[in-house]
């Protein structure tokens, strides 16, 4: 029986994969791996090594949650090195614990390789500070797909008047909700916003707007997008590097 390695492959810029990373995917026996981690990845695995591709389209799970750990249990079953791969971190929206405790219960071991998330590190290359003294004090990440209740929203809007910054994964196609929702609990309808699609790629693309008018702006960019909400957002007028690097 193999160990696997439930690994965080960064938000897309290979030169994010921590070193540890890198290191598991040079031994791995086989790669399980996600549409979200990068796949240039895998040309560092040694020769013979096994790809298997368990893509998840955003919210839209080409395999069930239940297919994707039993492959990873029969990899375990066959392999020494398994190397599960997934975008960003494990633990981030990542369904990493659903995933660790299907091998606790059927004796495989295993081991967790924290990823560099893409909650942080793609407004970081949009000139986004997620915190920043005299601004915000905290930041929350928040999912913008809600799997059950459909009229019932679980997500606690009231919790979100303050000026903490919220960065919302996987709420592109639920961009217009979530700003009637936040101009609902309150928040001026000119309160700063962004949409960062394909962060920390070479076609990264930024829009930035108010609660009001960026719907219209950004609806149809490309996905992976996640939305920035809060006064941090105007930092980007000084601090935007990457988008306009030579
Ligand atoms: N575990 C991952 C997040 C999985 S949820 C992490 O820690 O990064 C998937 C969501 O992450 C996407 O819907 C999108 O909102 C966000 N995301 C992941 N990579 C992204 C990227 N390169 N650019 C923008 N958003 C990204």
């Amino acid at each position: 029986m193999g160990k696997v390695y439930l690994t965080g492959a960064g938000p897309g810029d290979i030169e994010l994969l921590t070193v540890k990373a890198l290191r598991v995917v040079k031994e791995a026996d086989v790669i399980i791996y996600d549409r979200l981690a990068n796949p240039d990845i895998l040309e560092e695995a040694k020769d013979g090594c096994e790809f298997i591709y368990v893509g998840k389209e955003d919210s839209h799970h080409t395999l069930p949650q239940e297919e994707i750990n039993e492959v990873i249990y029969q990899a375990a079953l066959k392999h020494e090195n398994v190397v599960r791969l997934k975008g960003g971190d494990p633990f981030v929206f990542g369904r990493g614990g659903e995933e660790g405790i299907y091998l606790f219960e059927r004796g495989i071991k295993f081991e967790f390789i924290p990823g560099i998330t893409s909650a942080i590190a793609v407004p970081e290359y949009a000139g986004i500070p997620v915190t920043h003294r005299g601004i915000t004090v905290s930041f929350r990440v928040v999912t913008g797909h809600e799997s059950s209740g459909k009229d019932h929203s679980q997500i606690p809007w009231e919790n979100y008047k303050s000026d903490d910054t919220i960065i919302f994964l996987m709420g592109l196609h639920r961009l217009k909700t979530i700003c009637k929702k936040l101009i609902e609990i309150g928040k001026p309808k000119d309160y700063p916003i962004a949409v960062i699609s394909r962060g920390t790629r070479a076609d990264e693309k930024t829009v930035v707007g108010t609660l009001d008018d960026i719907y219209e702006q950004a609806k149809d960019l490309p996905t992976p997008a996640l939305i920035v909400v809060g006064k941090v957002v105007k930092l980007r007028e000084k601090l935007s590097w990457f988008e306009n690097k030579e």
